[in-house]
């Protein structure tokens, strides 16, 4: 990955907004796309940096700055961005014509005054789903993580894009599995023809799950709510990598307890393969947001009290 660095941000913060590419999708002049850390921002802690989701900002000011200044560190501040309610499912929801809530204003009930410039937060609902597809040009696709995968989806032929959200609800769900499908169903896309980036978030070293977790990607259970879909099921089985780790990684002893873990990454990316993504055209970041809590927020790590980092994804207008 490519890390990027904005310009400091006057008197917001000491600490310039940083975010992360995949060398891989920047060889398209026509995406726009950016995995942000948690630098710069001016969120205090527990959401300390970049922070651009209210659930535990005590400042809904700070969370309002933050999303300005990632726009501005793309310089698309202009751009309208679309978002939506993220439920860890394998909903996706298509952005077509239509105008949607905008991702920097998208909070119920406020007008704010950020950077000179008046944000109203609308009531509108949001629209509950996981992964947002369109073909539109000049509309940033956003949304926010914590430990759970980015996942990037570019199609250089249709000129579409795809941005999902694929925490272990949502990956059990096989949201990797509808995402292709959609881009497939509503845009013609050849899922050989699809770009894929699987950004960072919790690895296989921190990620211990409890056996029902697994139960649930084997279909030995089921979700009392979202059920998976029937004929996913089979292949949310066969994506699905768990390994055993010892509790204790220091002192590996013979009576040491082994601990179930799960694969986040290899089990998006082989949903990715058997969704017939060509394994060339996929990168993973690679990065353990529980490792690197410097860098980034991670839900597991800071036991729930912590912010959220955006993605961004956008194609350029005709011709830029
Ligand atoms: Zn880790």
């Amino acid at each position: 990955m490519i890390e990027q660095q904005a310009a400091p941000a006057g008197g917001i913060s000491s600490d310039p907004v940083r975010y992360l590419q995949f060398e891989h999708l920047l060889q398209f002049p026509n995406l726009v796309h950016a995995i942000f850390t948690r630098h710069g921002g001016c969120s205090q802690p527990p959401c300390a940096g970049l922070n651009v989701s209210a659930k535990e900002d005590s400042s809904p000011e700070a969370v309002a700055t933050n999303r300005l200044l990632a726009l501005q560190a793309l310089g698309l501040e202009s751009w309208p961005c679309a978002t939506v309610w993220q439920i860890h499912s394998a909903e996706v929801a298509l952005l077509e014509g239509d105008r949607w809530e905008d991702w920097l204003a998208d909070w119920p009930y406020r007008a704010l005054q950020v950077a000179g410039r008046e944000l109203v937060w609308t009531p509108r609902p949001r629209r509950k789903a996981d992964a947002i597809l369109t073909a539109e040009r000049s509309v940033l696709l956003a949304m926010s993580f914590a430990d759970c995968l980015p996942l990037l989806f570019y199609d250089p032929r249709r000129q579409v894009i795809a941005l999902a959200h694929a925490g272990w609800r949502g990956t059990a769900r096989g949201i990797a599995l509808t995402t292709v499908e959609a881009l497939q169903q509503h845009f013609g896309c050849q899922p050989t023809d699809l770009q894929v980036g699987i950004g960072p978030g919790i690895g296989v070293c921190c990620y211990a799950v409890d056996e029902p977790v697994r139960d649930l990607f084997y279909g030995r259970s089921e979700f009392a709510e979202l059920p998976v879909r029937p004929d996913l099921r089979n292949l949310v089985a066969e994506s699905a990598v768990f390994s055993l780790v010892p509790a204790s990684q220091e002192a590996l002893t013979a009576s040491d307890e082994l601990q179930l873990h799960l694969d986040l990454w290899e089990t998006n990316r082989r949903q990715l393969l058997l969704a017939g993504v060509r394994a060339e055209h996929i990168a993973i970041a690679g990065l353990c947001t529980a490792c690197h809590q410097e860098d980034f927020f991670s839900y597991r790590a800071e036991r729930g009290r912590t912010g959220r980092f955006p993605v961004l994804l956008a194609l350029r207008p005709d011709g830029a």
